[in-house]
Formats: structure tokens, sequence, C-alpha cells
């Protein structure tokens, strides 16, 4: 059997592409894109010609197939995504999951990732966190996203598009309260890379404040909720809580 190569590219910085990566998508049989024509630039970039085809969200289950025959039959093929390391809030995971279940050989080499690189530079603690990705769409199934995370202590860590990044910290203030410290980074490894950080009240001032901050490829980490009263205290008592103590002295 042939194997699977999980490949991270960069998430702004081309040169943040590992060594390994290179030799890599240089050394397979194919590479599969979420986005040939996207991919196809950093390819030209790094030199390689290699067969590339697309795994996209649309297409994965019918092309994982294909995939998984090719890799029957010996080939190995890398999978990439359009920014990032695969399957992290992108397409990858079904293809994957059939190599596992046919016992093809399937090893993922380590990159970027923006949620990593976020969090690391975030100074919130990193013990325990959990990875959030998108928020879902619509405002009223965000807040009930949201309202399940209320009591939750680990580090938050969110994925959030400049489209709905000022109704996101809305409702942050609205479930979490304006006290809790919120990092976002936004255009990281990029020209503009910009960290604003403070309470969810003051993020939110400064986004507001100027629309730049409104702009770019964002990741939201959150402090979790304080470890006290977690026992004892009903998500909504806490909810509750959090809202009051913002109107005491
Ligand atoms: N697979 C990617 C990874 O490993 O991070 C994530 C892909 S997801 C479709 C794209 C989201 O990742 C963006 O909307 C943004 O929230 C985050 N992201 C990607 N690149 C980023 C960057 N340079 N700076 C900040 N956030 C980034």
């Amino acid at each position: 059997n042939g194997c699977l190569y999980i490949v991270p590219t960069p998430i702004g910085n081309l040169a943040d592409i590992t060594e390994r990566s290179v030799q890599t998508l240089r050394a397979v049989d194919a590479i599969a894109a979420e986005d040939t024509r996207h991919s196809g630039q950093l390819l030209q970039h790094l030199g390689i010609r290699n067969e590339l085809f697309a795994l996209h969200e649309h297409n994965e289950r019918q092309r994982a197939e294909q995939v998984v025959e090719r890799l029957l039959q010996g080939q190995s093929i890398a999978l990439i995504s359009d920014a990032g390391t695969p399957l992290i809030s992108d397409p990858g995971y079904v293809l994957v999951q059939q190599c596992r279940a046919e016992g093809i050989k399937v090893v993922a080499l380590p990159g970027a990732c923006a949620f990593v690189t976020a969090l690391s530079a975030a100074g919130l603690p990193t013990d325990r966190f959990a990875f959030e990705g998108f928020l879902p769409a619509k405002p009223q199934q965000r807040r009930k996203r949201l309202q399940g995370l209320l009591s939750d202590t680990r580090t938050l860590v969110f994925y959030e598009s400049p489209h709905r990044i000022v109704d996101c910290l809305a409702d942050f203030v609205s479930e979490f309260g304006a006290e809790r410290q919120l990092v976002l980074g936004r255009e990281l490894t990029k020209t503009f890379e910009t960290y604003l950080h403070g309470s969810i009240a003051e993020v939110q001032a400064q986004v507001l404040a100027d629309s730049n901050q409104q702009r770019g490829e964002m990741v939201l980490v959150l402090a979790g909720a304080a470890a006290v009263a977690e026992d004892d205290v009903t998500p909504q008592a806490l909810r509750t809580l959090t809202l009051l103590r913002e109107h005491l002295p």
C-alpha cells in the first residue's frame, strides 16, 4: 500500500513551510488540494510540478474513494488545504477515516496552524484549552453555542470571519459579560499581524474604533470561566452572576 501524507502549508508567510513538507510534496505521486488554483500558486512558488487534483467539502466522499483506490495500488498521495493544517476547520476527515478503515498508512507532518499560533502568543492559560473552530453563522445558534461554553474553565479558541467579528464580539459581551480576558490575533504571520488584548469590552472597543481591525483572518482566544463555584453553581446562575457583577460598584 501507499501512504497518505497530511501536509500543512503556510497561513500567510510562505517561509513557514517546513523542509519536510516541501520534500514530501515533491516526492508523492499526486497532491489532493482544497482549491487547485490556490495551491497551484504555492506549488509553482516551490517549483513543484506534481499532479494536482481537487478534494473539497463538496466532493470529499466520492473523491476519497478514488484516493483510497490509488493508495491501495501503492501510490503515495499528499493532502493539503488552502492554508495551515488540513482537517483543522478544513476537509480531510472523511479521507483519513477511510484510509484508517482500509489499513492504509497515514502520516501527518507538523506545521503551521492558525489556532496554535494564536494560542501560543495569547498569554492566556494553555494547560487546558478547547478549540471551538467556527461558531455557527446564525445568531440564535451562535448564542446557544456560547451559552453551552459559559461555565467551561478551559481557554476557548475560535476561528471567526471578518464579516461576523462585530456581531460575534457583541454576543461575547452579552453571553460571557464584558470583563473576561480576550485576545484577538489577526493576519498572523502576515504584514499586518496584530494582537488586540484586554477585557472583551476593551477588545470590542478597539475593533469598533478602527475598521481595519474588522478585516483579514482572525483567531479569538478567550479566557475560561473562573474555576471557583464550578461544581455548585448551575450555568444559568453563573451567567446571572457574571452579568450582575458588571452592575455592582
Ligand atoms: N487549516 C487552517 C489552520 O490550520 O489554521 C484553518 C482553516 S479555516 C478554513 C480558516 C480560518 O483560520 C480563518 O477564517 C481564520 O479564522 C483562521 N486563520 C487562518 N489563517 C490565519 C491567519 N494568518 N491569521 C489569523 N487567523 C487565521
